[in-house]
């Protein structure tokens, strides 16, 4: 296939690289990230999109995917696809969409989850919004980039998806750390604890593969000094895009706005930018009750 990449950064990158190594022809165009090996480097965003079948954005937020869409899509060839894979807020994803639709084009939103050695190692896992044909036409695409694509539904769905399962992530990551700094407090080994509660009822991916505890169940980043992973400010961006949307269809999720007030608190005021979301532990050791 002829694709369009726009925005070659941490994820893109490598993702755009992986297309090109399977032998499609990608032309890539970033504002400031180099080309990686195998893409053809352009010099605008027009250029990029122009003449492609697909076209996939992977931008920071729904702003500039909004700037991207409004500038290429009077130059996209009709029935070509506009596949973001950012994550954004669902109300962009859903308004880009209609924008391409009306310009006879399928548009299809697929965040990703996996990080960028999901990106690096074509592992990541695709959550789509949009129509059946759109996600058929893009489907051997995310077979390349990633090792498991879901339709979940029409267009923003996808969107819709990761913010509800990293709402989840968010709050089991701090439900994991305070339980901790409580059985530290309360004199518990940290290695029974997690013998405990990998195997009960308090399970968890947090607990179970990504345990915030250094020296404690499988590698994670809590045993190379918390460096990331999964950064904090980005464990909070999807959180706040979680409450976002819950604003929006007036949805009740206490538990979601504790968890964005406290990577707010985290990530702002206590230095936890740059740092994995599981140093949340370290952050609870320090503190005392009230
Ligand atoms: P990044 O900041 O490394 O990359 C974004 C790139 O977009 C940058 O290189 C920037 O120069 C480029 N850009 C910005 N505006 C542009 C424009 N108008 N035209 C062309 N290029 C432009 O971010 P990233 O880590 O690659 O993340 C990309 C998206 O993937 C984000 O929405 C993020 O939330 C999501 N995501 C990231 C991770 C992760 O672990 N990094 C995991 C899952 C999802």
């Amino acid at each position: 296939m002829k694709i369009g990449f726009i925005g070659l950064g941490n994820m893109g990158a490598p993702m755009a690289a992986n297309l090109a190594k399977a032998g499609h022809d990608v032309s890539g165009f970033d504002l400031h990230a180099p080309c990686p090996d195998g893409v053809s480097k352009v010099s605008s965003g027009i250029e990029a999109a122009t003449g492609q079948d697909v076209v996939i954005t992977m931008l920071p937020n729904g702003t500039i995917l909004r700037a991207v869409a409004d500038e290429i899509i009077p130059v996209m060839t009709k029935d070509a696809v506009f596949l973001d894979c950012s994550t954004v807020d669902v109300e962009s994803a859903r308004a880009v969409a209609e924008q391409a639709e009306t310009a006879d084009l399928m548009a299809v939103d697929a965040p990703v989850s996996g990080g960028v050695g999901g990106a690096s190692g074509g592992t990541l896992t695709f959550m789509a919004g949009g129509t059946e044909a759109g996600f058929a036409k893009v489907n051997p695409l995310f077979d390349i980039m990633g090792q498991k694509a879901v339709h979940c539904g029409a267009s923003g769905a996808g969107q819709s998806a990761k913010i509800c399962n990293n709402m989840i992530l968010g709050v089991t990551m701090i439900a994991t750390c305070e339980a901790f700094a409580l059985a530290d407090k309360l004199g518990l080994d940290r290695q029974k604890m997690f013998d405990v509660v990998s195997t009960s009822s308090g399970y968890s991916w947090t607990m179970n593969a990504y345990c915030p505890a250094p020296g404690v169940g499988p590698t994670s980043p809590a045993d190379n000094d918390y460096q990331p992973g999964f950064a904090a400010e980005l464990m909070l961006k999807d959180l706040r895009l979680s409450q976002q949307a819950a604003e929006a269809v007036d949805a009740d999720t206490p538990m979601g706005h504790s968890a964005t007030d406290l990577y707010e608190q985290f990530v702002e005021k206590e230095g936890g930018e740059g740092m994995d979301f599981s140093a949340m532990l370290p952050r609870f050791e320090k503190r005392h009750r009230g």
